[in-house]
C-alpha cells in the first residue's frame, strides 16, 4: 500500500488559522487524565504540552497526589484530582470538553482498569488513548469495541504488538494493523522511525523528526500535542497527522542548535513555538 507522505503540503491543506476574534472559550478545553505516583511527570508534559498547541484551555485529572505538582509546574492548566492518592480509580468530572486524553503515567492497578472501563464505556467525547490506557485495553481486548468510531491510539511499537499479537515482517505489521484500525473504526499512530497513522485502508508516512525524539516524556508530549488539536476541532486523522509531523518538527528545528543526547521532552514543548511558525 502506498502511503501519503506528511509533508508541508499536507499540513497547509489541514492547517486552520487562528481568528483573531478567537477567545479562549472557543478556542477548545482538552482533558488530560493521566499520572499515578512517580509518574506525575507524564500528566505535567501532556497537559503542558497540550496548552503550548493553541487549545484555549486545559484540565488535567490526576491522582491526589499530583494536585501540588501539577498546580506549581503548569500554572496555566485546572487541575482536578481523583480521590484516590496514588493512583486513578474512578474518572468522574464536571466540566465539558471537546477532547479527551488517557493513558500517559496512568500505571494499571485493578482500580485504574476498572475506572478506564467505566470511563470508555460512557465517553461520547473525542479521545486519544496512549501509553497504560492502551496496555490496559490490551488486557482486556474486549473493550475495544466499547470506543466510538475514529477514537486515536498512539502505541509505540511495544504497545502496538500488545494491542494487535507479534508480526512476522513490516508487511505483515502494516497488514495486521490496517486490519485492526477497519475492525474497531480507529485511528491508529504506529510511532517510530518514522511514524506511520493508519486510518483504515489509509497509510500516512510523517516526513519530520530524528533520534532525538527518543528520549523519556517525549510520547506524552505527542499526546498532549494531538488532544488539543482535536479540542480544536481537527478531525481526527487530520489532528493525528498534523500533530506528529509538529512533534518530528520540533526536534529537526532544535538540532542545529543542540544535540541528540541533550534533547529532552521538555524541548519538543520549548520548540512548539517555532515548528508552528
Ligand atoms: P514514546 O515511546 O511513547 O515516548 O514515544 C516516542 C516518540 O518519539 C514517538 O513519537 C516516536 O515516533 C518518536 N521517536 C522515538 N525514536 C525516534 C527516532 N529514532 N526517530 C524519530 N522519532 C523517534
Ligand atoms: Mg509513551
Amino acid at each position: 500500500m502506498q502511503p501519503i507522505f506528511i509533508d508541508k503540503n499536507e499540513i497547509i491543506k489541514r492547517y486552520k488559522p487562528i481568528d483573531s476574534h478567537t477567545h479562549k472559550g472557543i478556542q477548545g478545553h482538552a482533558l488530560i487524565i493521566a499520572g499515578s505516583y512517580g509518574k506525575l511527570g507524564a500528566a505535567v508534559l501532556a497537559s503542558k504540552c497540550c496548552l503550548k498547541s493553541g487549545c484555549g484551555l486545559v484540565t488535567a485529572y490526576v491522582p491526589e497526589c499530583g494536585y501540588q505538582i501539577l498546580q506549581i509546574s503548569n500554572p496555566e492548566v485546572m487541575t482536578l484530582t481523583d480521590e484516590k492518592e496514588k493512583y486513578i480509580s474512578n474518572i468522574s468530572f464536571d466540566i465539558k470538553p471537546q477532547a479527551i486524553a488517557i493513558g500517559p503515567g496512568l500505571g494499571q492497578e485493578i482500580e485504574t482498569q476498572k475506572a478506564v472501563h467505566d470511563f470508555i464505556k460512557t465517553n461520547k467525547v473525542p479521545l486519544v488513548i496512549d501509553a497504560d490506557a492502551l496496555n490496559i485495553l490490551s488486557k482486556n481486548k474486549d473493550w475495544l469495541a466499547l470506543l466510538q468510531p475514529k477514537t486515536i491510539l498512539t502505541p509505540h511499537p511495544k504497545e502496538l504488538e500488545r494491542l494487535i499479537g507479534k508480526w512476522s515482517t513490516e508487511a505483515d505489521k502494516f497488514d495486521k494493523t490496517i486490519a485492526f484500525s477497519k475492525q474497531y473504526g480507529l485511528v491508529i499512530v504506529m510511532k517510530g522511525a518514522p511514524t506511520h497513522i493508519i486510518d483504515e485502508e489509509t497509510v500516512y508516512k510523517n516526513t519530520t523528526g530524528n533520534a532525538a525524539l527518543a528520549t523519556a516524556g517525549s510520547g506524552d508530549v505527542l499526546t498532549g500535542i494531538i488532544t488539543s488539536l482535536v479540542a480544536q476541532s481537527y478531525e481526527p486523522i487530520d489532528a493525528a497527522v498534523f500533530g506528529v509531523y509538529l512533534h518530528g518538527l520540533t526536534a529537526d528545528i532544535a538540532l542545529p542548535e543542540t544535540s541528540y543526547q541533550s534533547f529532552i521532552a521538555s524541548d519538543i514543548i520549548k520548540y512548539l513555538g517555532k515548528a508552528f511558525l
